[in-house]
């Protein structure tokens, strides 16, 4: 990795926040405890966010973090939304994705590839009250996204989308879509991969199934979705055909410094619960945070949170400096590795602190377990980051 060199007034602590920052962590922090919390377990039984709540969370800013304040939106910067999700992890992770994808994915695509045109229409919505959802996967194509085969059909004034996608986060909730599909060619040829947004108020032929039932983060809808004849105009295309696997992967280069945010909350959500349950749990006449078979994996725990969070805030850091796109695109993978497997681990201990409590139905531990595990698999598996991390050292994949 090369080093960037700065002047000695710019050097500061990586965790050292603005008092900008630190205002809006707080009041993060305080409306998750506040109206996320008591909704907790009950959105994941229901396996559903609470309509009330989403829309507490668009009055909160919360949906509109990056989009300037000419398009109604907060006016933050990247590291904001990184503190968001981190911040709404470490009460509910399946919240923390819901804000995550509108900010790292929709409206990040569309403030980096949209038109003018684009941004004065679709901004202002996402701002108020509309959900997006970001769209690549298929049934056979996960890993290699590449290999998907929703087809654009050109016709007079736009493109007819039409194919099936799979697992699409928010899509119970969105309305906006940003979908990536390729040209339909005659047989044999290649299309080009594009990106397009879709409104579904605006067009026929867009079905949305039923959200998945799934092991963790349970009230983050997962649908797949279904394109019949859906109409595009070729205004909506971002940026131009041919030009979706630039932003596939620059979206998910940024979307993969919110998941490791994600991660860090999560883990640090274990945490907290495991340390006041160690301070009060008493086994042999005492509290068991005095034995040291428990006050070591806390320790061990808190270094390894830590470490994660050095690596988040310093990856969201070179993203907000505008930094170089290659350094960004490997950092960015090692960041979701590493924050993913921290959040495992540390869950993982922080349950077996709890004994069987941890392991109940009711318990925060028992749902975090549950959350964790998704942490290696979106937005690229672990092994795809490694590979990915791999690429940078001139390693033939
Ligand atoms: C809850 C949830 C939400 C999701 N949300 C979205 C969303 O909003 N939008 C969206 O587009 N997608 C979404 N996805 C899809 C997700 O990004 C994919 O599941 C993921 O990229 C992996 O693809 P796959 O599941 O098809 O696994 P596969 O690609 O089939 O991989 C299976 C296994 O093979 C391994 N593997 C594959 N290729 C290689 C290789 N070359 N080298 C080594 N190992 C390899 C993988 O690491 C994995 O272990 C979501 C998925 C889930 C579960």
């Amino acid at each position: 990795m090369k080093n960037m060199t700065i002047n000695n007034s710019e050097v500061s602590p990586l965790t050292h926040l603005t008092e900008k920052e630190e205002r809006f962590r707080e009041r993060t922090q305080n409306f998750a405890k506040h109206y996320v919390m008591p909704l907790v377990f009950e959105m994941d039984k229901s396996a559903q966010i609470d309509r009330g709540l989403i829309e507490k969370i668009f009055e909160q800013g919360l949906m509109s973090i990056e989009i300037p304040i000419e398009y109604g939106g907060r006016n933050g910067s990247f590291f904001d939304s990184i503190i968001a999700i981190e911040e709404m992890a470490v009460v509910d992770p399946a919240v923390a994705v819901f804000i995550d994808v509108q900010n790292t994915l929709v409206i990040n695509t569309i403030m980096r590839w949209g038109t003018e045109e684009q941004k004065r229409k679709y901004l202002p919505m996402l701002a108020k009250n509309t959900v997006g959802a970001f769209s690549i996967t298929e049934k056979e194509a996960g890993s290699d996204a590449t290999a998907l085969s929703c087809k654009a059909k050109n016709v007079d004034g736009g493109y007819l989308l039409n194919g099936e996608k799979h697992w699409v986060t928010n899509a119970a909730e969105a309305d906006i879509f940003i979908i990536f599909a390729k040209e339909q060619k005659t047989e044999g040829e290649e299309g080009r991969l594009t990106a397009f947004i879709v409104d579904r108020r605006e067009t026929n032929g867009l079905t949305i199934c039923d959200s998945e039932e799934k092991m963790g983060i349970r009230a983050s809808s997962t649908c797949n979705i279904i394109l019949e004849n859906v109409f595009v105009p070729k205004e909506n295309v971002l940026r131009a055909i041919g030009r979706g696997l630039n932003i596939a992967l620059e979206t998910l280069t940024d979307g993969r410094i919110g998941i490791g945010a994600q991660m860090l909350g999560l883990a640090r959500g274990a945490f907290i619960a495991a340390v006041e349950y160690a301070q009060t749990r008493k086994q042999f006449g005492q509290t068991i945070s005095n034995f040291q078979g428990i006050h070591f994996p806390l320790a061990q725990m808190s270094t390894e949170i830590e470490a994660a969070r050095l690596f988040v805030y310093h990856v969201a850091r070179l993203k907000s400096a505008k930094s170089d796109f290659k350094e960004l695109f490997t950092l960015s993978s090692m960041t979701k590795l590493f924050a993913s497997q921290v959040a495992e681990k540390v869950v993982s201990q922080g349950l077996e602190i709890f004994g069987g409590k941890g392991y109940m139905k009711g318990n925060i531990l028992e749902k975090l377990y549950r959350d964790a595990k998704i942490g290696k698999i979106y937005e690229g598996t672990s092994n795809m980051q490694l590979r990915l991390i791999a690429r940078s050292f001139n390693i033939k994949i």
